[in-house]
């Protein structure tokens, strides 16, 4: 008859009612109201034929709050087989089940914003694939990073920005449609599936608003704080079918977009692909070059303005090409840099420049001086150690004075521990540091005693133009004035005429130089030269 005989303490424990409240009474005041009519239905069905059933159900305690229990229902059949009594036996699982919901969520989810992430995007993506094929239909990927990120969170805390990638994604999410997946990839990092797409301009409408509302300014700590955004996006089928291709193609166009200026969508072409594998083959050309020892050193010579002598000399580097010749370094070192082969391409400069520098130490004068140019990817690769560079001069029986190496502004602005170790590292070991390019950058007068700089390397862009009366004239005698009270040297690079030297000895720089002292050269012109003048 549906009635409840008997329950047990646990049923009481479990429920919240006690035998009293319950007895006579259908099951049907546990319902909860979470499960439909074909639910019940089909759980009769089954015990009406089978006599039994077994599942999860959500029922309601006394105090009306639900939860789940993992419910078997059987069956006692009286002498005729027809059903006598029914038990049903129950756990309560509501723990259980919300922590397989956590862990699910957790999972697939990012904490921060809610958002898909990217292995739940990765799912997504894989299904909207098998849609998009089986209906033919046409779905656009895009990819969007946010500009200077980094920078709100340097300026306001992580925190901050915490709170800015909550609002952007708010913002994303109000620029789709509900079918549309936004998930977050990570750090500043989103994407968006945007299915079944109808109109071939679409995706193009979507990310122009995109970008118009991520350019509203976010409010943080009362203060408005503006980023950007670089989106790439690409289409399935026309880009590609494949899903590890279409992500490296939305990548792709993001950068494009990041190197056009920021603030910018660009769709995936066939052209970036080809750039992408040229860069690819350029990469291992330089890497081979390594191996195959096809770098070679020149030396421009560094004039004492003063006495006239050299006994400096800047270290530059070449690739000499089996094909195109002698490569100048603008053209590979960027690339060295972004693929990190310049740690491994400035120890070979390093070792190579230091042991020049013992033997024009006999050869030539004993306290000749070589520059060497030190990139920040250097400083900042963790595989490189500034220790392996003394150690090496050691080796050699060199003092620290017979190198010298020149970094630029830049490195000084951060707040890299990193760098401030090596700087001082080389300060101990008698390794003279030069700021280069200066003038072009900012530093700080008092980063230049904090990391006891010795040379300032005043820019040619400065030099170029020197004339009486010129504020180039005015900036670079100010420069030289405030470098010598602080204790340092100022070399002028870039000096191309007569009247430029000229004009840099009148108002006291100290060393110089440029092509009209002498172009980059090799090894044996170098010596035919400086071993004549002596
Ligand atoms: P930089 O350190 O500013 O080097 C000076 C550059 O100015 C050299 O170009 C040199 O040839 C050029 N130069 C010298 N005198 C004059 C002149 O009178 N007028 C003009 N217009 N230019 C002059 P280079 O050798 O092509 O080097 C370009 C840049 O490549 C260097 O700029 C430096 O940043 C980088 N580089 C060169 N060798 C190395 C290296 O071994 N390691 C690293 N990390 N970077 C290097
Ligand atoms: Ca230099
Ligand atoms: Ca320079």
């Amino acid at each position: 008859d549906n009635k409840i005989l008997m329950v047990n303490p646990a049923f009481t424990h479990i429920t919240g009612y006690r035998f009293e409240e319950v007895v006579g009474k259908e099951p049907k005041i546990f319902y909860s109201g979470l499960h439909d009519q074909a639910f019940y239905q089909a759980l009769w069905d089954s015990i009406n034929t089978t006599g039994c059933w077994r599942g999860e159900i959500r029922n309601r305690r006394k105090s009306g709050e639900s939860y789940i229990e993992e419910l078997v229902i059987n069956t006692i059949h009286d002498r005729e087989g027809r059903p006598h009594r029914r038990v049903a036996l129950f756990s309560d699982i509501t723990q259980r089940k919300q922590s397989e919901e956590q862990v699910w969520l957790q999972a697939n989810f990012d904490t921060l914003t809610g958002l898909p992430n990217r292995r739940l995007m990765r799912e997504r993506l894989a299904q909207e694939i098998k849609k998009a094929s089986r209906m033919q239909q046409r779905f656009g990927l895009m990819f969007i990073d946010l500009d200077r990120f980094k920078e709100v969170n340097d300026t306001y805390g992580h925190e901050m920005g915490d709170v800015l990638l909550q609002e952007a994604s708010k913002r994303l999410g109000a620029c789709v449609r509900e079918s549309d997946t936004v998930a977050r990839l990570g750090g500043d990092e989103f994407t968006i599936i945007l299915s079944e797409l109808d109109n071939f301009d679409s995706p193009e409408r979507v990310a122009v608003e995109l970008l118009r509302r991520l350019a509203e300014p976010f409010v943080l700590n009362d203060e408005c704080v503006y980023v950007s955004a670089s989106i790439g996006i690409t289409l399935y089928p026309d880009d590609s079918r494949e899903l590890s291709q279409l992500l490296r193609n939305a990548d792709q166009a993001m950068y494009a977009a990041k190197s056009q200026g920021r603030n910018c969508y660009r769709f995936f072409t066939l052209a970036m692909q080809q750039a992408v594998n040229q860069r690819a083959r350029r990469v291992s050309d330089l890497r081979r070059a390594l191996e195959l020892e096809q770098f070679r050193l020149v030396y421009q010579p560094i004039v004492d303005l003063f006495s006239g002598q050299v006994y400096k000399a800047e270290a530059l580097v070449r690739w000499q090409h089996p094909e195109h010749g002698l490569v100048p370094p603008d053209d590979f070192v960027p690339l060295a840099e972004e693929s990190g082969l310049i740690v491994e391409m400035g120890h070979w400069v390093f070792r190579t420049a230091s042991r020049q520098a013992a033997r024009w130490r006999q050869t030539l004068r004993p306290d000749f001086q070589i520059s060497i140019n030190k990139s920040p990817h250097q400083f900042l690769d963790a595989r490189h150690s500034s220790e392996d560079w003394i150690s090496w001069l050691h080796r050699l029986d060199l003092p620290g004075q017979a190198v010298a190496v020149e970094i630029t502004e830049k490195l000084l602005q951060g707040e890299e521990s990193r760098v401030r170790e090596q700087l001082l590292t080389f300060r101990d070991a008698g390794i003279q540091v030069l700021i280069d390019d200066f003038g072009v950058g900012y530093s700080s007068l008092a980063n230049l005693k904090k990391f006891d700089i010795d040379y300032l390397k005043v820019d040619r862009s400065f030099v170029r133009n020197l004339c009486p009366g010129s504020s180039d004239l005015v900036l670079i005698e100010a420069i030289i004035v405030m470098a010598h009270k602080l204790g340092l040297k100022v070399i002028a690079e870039g000096v191309e005429t007569a009247p430029q030297r000229e004009l840099l000895t009148a108002i006291g720089c100290d060393f110089a130089q440029g092509n009209f002292i002498a172009k980059p050269m090799p090894v044996d012109e170098f010596e035919r030269r400086y071993f004549a003048m002596d």
